[in-house]
Order: C-alpha cells, then sequence, then structure tokens
C-alpha cells in the first residue's frame, strides 16, 4: 500500500513519524475517515469542512489548504486502486525535540500530516445491513469535548470491547440517564413516522453522515426530533439504527437484549441506508 506522509507518498513500511509526535504521546491530533464508493470520495466537503473546525478548536495549524488535501485523497485513492473502502487522514500537532505539556511552536514544530486507505471491497452491499446489529448500552466516560474528532480512542475501544465480550457488535453510550452516540456512529430511533436522535452540542461528534441522512429524511417527509433519548425509550421503538460514514446508516435490532419491533432491520433504515448510498454515491468526487 502507497501511503502519504508529510509531502511524501511512501510503500508504507518506509514511511516514519517521530516518537516524540505529541499524537503518540498525548493523543494531540486529530482524523477524519472518508468512504470512497466507485473510485469516488463521499461528502469530501464535510469531512473537510470539519477537520477544519477541529483544528481551529484546538489552535492547532492547518497542514495543508482543503484544495491540496483532496488531492492527496484522490491520489492515494488512484495509485492504491480503491473502488470501495476508505480515506483515513490524521493531522497531529507535530513531533516537538522534547515531551512537554505546553504546545509547541508552530513555527519551529509543523503539524504532522498521515493519509492511507482502506480497501473495503462490498462496503456499500454490507450483508449485515440486511441483518441488523445488536448494542448493548455502557456508560459514556469520555471526555466534555466530543465534538472535535480527536484520536483519543481508548474508551470508545473498550466500548467495543464491552460489546464483543458480552456477545454485541457495538455499544451505546449513556450519560445522565441519555443516549449520547454510538462507540463511532450516531444513535436513532424511529417510532412511527418520527426519527429520533440527540442533538448537536459538545456531548456529541457532530456526523458528517448524520447530517445528510437527517436532510434526506425530512425530504422523505418524515419527522426528525433531535433530542435527549433513554434506553428504554430506544427499547420501545419500532426501529434504531445508527450512521458513520464507514457503516452509512446501519440497522439496529437489539438493544440490552431486547428486540426492536419484530427484530429485523427496520424497513425505514433500509430505505434510508438506500436512499443515502444513492444520492451520495451520485455527489461523489
Ligand atoms: N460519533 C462518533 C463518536 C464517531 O467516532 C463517529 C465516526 O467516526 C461518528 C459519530 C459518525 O460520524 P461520521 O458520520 O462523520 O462518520
Amino acid at each position: 500500500r502507497t501511503v502519504y506522509v508529510n509531502g511524501e507518498y511512501l510503500p508504507e513500511n518506509e514511511a516514519k513519524v517521530s516518537i516524540f509526535d505529541r499524537a503518540f504521546l498525548m493523543a494531540d491530533g486529530v482524523y477524519e475517515v472518508t468512504s470512497v464508493l466507485d473510485g469516488k470520495l463521499i461528502d469530501f466537503d464535510g469531512h473537510a469542512v470539519r477537520l477544519q473546525r477541529s483544528l481551529d478548536e484546538l489552535d492547532m495549524p492547518s497542514p495543508c489548504t482543503m484544495d491540496e488535501l483532496l488531492e492527496i485523497h484522490r491520489e492515494l485513492v488512484k495509485i492504491n486502486e480503491i473502488e470501495e473502502g476508505m480515506v483515513y487522514l490524521q493531522v497531529t500537532r507535530g513531533a516537538p525535540d522534547d515531551r512537554d505539556f505546553v504546545f509547541p511552536d508552530p513555527e519551529t514544530t509543523p503539524p504532522t500530516l498521515v493519509l492511507f486507505t482502506q480497501n473495503k471491497p462490498g462496503l456499500a452491499d454490507n450483508p449485515v445491513a440486511q441483518k441488523g446489529i445488536k448494542v448493548i448500552s455502557i456508560d459514556d466516560q469520555r471526555w466534555g469535548r466530543r465534538d472535535i474528532k480527536t484520536v483519543q480512542l481508548l474508551y470508545p475501544s473498550m466500548g467495543k470491547m464491552m460489546a464483543k465480550k458480552a456477545g454485541a457488535d457495538d455499544a451505546w453510550l449513556v450519560e445522565d440517564g441519555f443516549v449520547t452516540e454510538g462507540t463511532s456512529n450516531n444513535a436513532y430511533f424511529i417510532k412511527g413516522n418520527t426519527i429520533v436522535t440527540r442533538g448537536l452540542s459538545n456531548d456529541i461528534l457532530h456526523g458528517i453522515t448524520r447530517a445528510a441522512v437527517l436532510r434526506f429524511a425530512r425530504e422523505a417527509q418524515m419527522q426528525v426530533e433531535e433530542r435527549n433519548f433513554t434506553i428504554a425509550e430506544a427499547q420501545a421503538a419500532d426501529e434504531a439504527f445508527i450512521t458513520s460514514a464507514s457503516t452509512f446508516v446501519m440497522p439496529v435490532v437489539e438493544i440490552d437484549g431486547a428486540k426492536i419491533g419484530a427484530g429485523v432491520p427496520g424497513s425505514n433504515a433500509l430505505r434510508l441506508r438506500e436512499i443515502y448510498l444513492d444520492e451520495s454515491r451520485k455527489a461523489a468526487i
């Protein structure tokens, strides 16, 4: 695989980053994952805008312009012949001469920019979507700025392990009695013609897929309520699902052992998945 590091395209085994890089020592980095379908980038602009916001919120310099980022994405997709898969991008606060909590001067310590592709044939036709996934609920023990897409992913990783041990596929995070989101996705339920998902704040990541799916839902004459909800409310719903750049719209059929509706993927969730895939493919660049 050819990867990108700080201006260079290299074979992955030749790519190097300093051990003093602040992402390595302090998780001082942000990232984006953009899907590729038909060799084209899905929702690239949304991911680029959110990346800029993450950088701004952390006072991290931009490594390059968003046009240059688009070029790097396209080049990697081309070199690695990705038809379906993902592009992972990470920007860190760079590698100062020594370990220090204080941010280094960006003049002498430029950001580190790394991108690589992940080949995932069958990403859109994922058979899991026809079966749905099972989730458990766990306490949300992450920090208070989940709107910034940082590489601090230890708690979400622990959550996925808790789910795996419980025989489930993923976990929904609960804070003060209300669902925030999934470990790596936004969480929803549908009751009647109404989709419910938590509103935007610093408590959740502002999903790029979430924004698109809510727009498509409104266009399809569904009601959208952005508000807090409990696990019990979701368990009593007709349907449930998650969204993310890599899973698109994925039906949830069980929460903490309770079947949602008939315990099979809901028709609205599957329809939203189809609409999302169709529309985002048309708009892909
Ligand atoms: N919430 C969290 C915590 C995530 O990590 C992600 C994606 O990685 C999402 C939501 C979904 O965001 P997007 O649709 O932009 O991929």
